[in-house]
């Protein structure tokens, strides 16, 4: 019989793309989500199980009927916005609930969790690219409630011999070739899901958040990782938590998904014109509040480690993914 993963946020964006490459890789994932901010037709890979991280007898149940080999946890609260305004609610809402998950998994005799971090942990770093070893200093609640997870399952690891692998990374774009799954958040914030709504009219013109930036072209600089090779790491990860030795204090290993490669907004622009073949409806605006300049993440240690290669993670590959499933896929909302 197949091994089960329990996937938490199974029903978000990034989840329901791991279900699918964990499906594909033999396993059966188990959806655990709460439904605030994923949709039930996301799930579409393994059982559903609605529940709330902080229903603690919910969260029993569900590991008791499923017997999961491992965790993988993606479900969080995740706009910066958000979390600037309301503090509480992403520290209830990400470091209570992942304690309340990390205790389950150790009261169920799980060992392996996969932990959906974030490169928002370092903060602002002058346009350095990143590594494990770069220094954290979150700049906002939803950075410092990612990092404090990371320092709670290397406590659970000391104390109760619990094994994680921690994937730091910035900006997930595109979607599954076949767009039975893909992106859509509500309401939406992310830049290339705002330029396809403004091309084909479904939002007004998209506007450039900054133009004065001190970068080539003025606008900032990301690095932008294809969900498809985002969860094939988390699965490569898994395999090798596994199946590794003795992990280091802590139990913890982290690693850093990136390309390397950063990109301005204008060139993104330029790109979604030349994949669509329709013009970018656009508007120059003020800078938004919280962008750093230039977020660029290096992955040397996952692919020396777990073989991960990026190779899907090229602007067209990523634009002409998400454009289709824009077209063609949807959930109701
Ligand atoms: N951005 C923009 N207009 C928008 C949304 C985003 O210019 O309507 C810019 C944003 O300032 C950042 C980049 O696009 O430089 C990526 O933003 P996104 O919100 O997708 O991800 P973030 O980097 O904030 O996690």
């Amino acid at each position: 019989m197949a091994d089960t993963v329990l996937v938490t946020g199974g029903a978000g964006y990034i989840g329901s793309h791991a279900c699918k490459a964990l499906a594909a890789a033999g396993y059966v994932p188990v959806t655990y989500d709460n439904l605030c901010t994923g949709w039930r037709e996301a799930v579409k890979f393994g059982p559903f199980e609605q529940g709330d991280l902080m229903d603690r007898a919910r969260l029993d149940e569900v590991f008791a009927i499923h017997k999961p080999v491992a965790v993988m946890h993606f479900a969080a609260l995740s706009q910066v916005g958000e979390a600037m305004r309301e503090p509480g609610k992403y520290w209830r809402g990400n470091v209570c609930a992942s304690l309340n998950l990390i205790e389950a998994t150790v009261a169920a005799g799980v060992r392996d969790f996969v932990f959906s971090s974030t490169c928002a942990t370092y903060g602002d770093q002058d346009g350095v690219v990143l590594d494990e070893s770069s220094p954290q200093a979150p700049l906002n609640s939803y950075g410092a409630s990612k990092r404090a997870i990371e320092d709670m399952l290397r406590d659970f690891g000391d104390a109760h011999g619990l094994r994680s692998v921690i994937f730091r990374y910035f900006n997930v774009a595109g979607a599954d070739p076949e767009a039975q799954v893909g992106e859509f958040h509500q309401p939406e914030t992310h830049l290339i899901p705002l330029i396809l709504d403004a091309i084909d009219g479904k939002r007004d013109a998209l506007t450039i958040h900054g133009t004065d930036y001190p970068t080539p072209d003025g606008t900032c600089i990301r690095d932008y990782v294809h969900v498809m090779d985002l969860v094939d790491a988390h699965v490569l990860g898994l395999n090798w938590l596994r199946t590794a030795g003795e992990l280091p204090q802590g139990g913890t290993e982290v690693f850093c998904l990136g390309t390397g490669n950063g990109f301005s907004v204008r060139e993104v622009l330029d790109h979604s014109r030349h994949v669509t073949n329709r013009a970018v409806p656009m508007v120059e605006g003020p800078r938004r509040g919280g962008d750093a300049v230039k977020l660029v993440s290096g992955s040397e240690k996952a692919g020396r480690v777990l073989g991960w290669q990026p190779h899907r993670s090229t602007l067209p590959s990523m634009i002409s993914d998400a454009w289709r499933w824009h077209q063609t896929g949807h959930y109701a909302g």
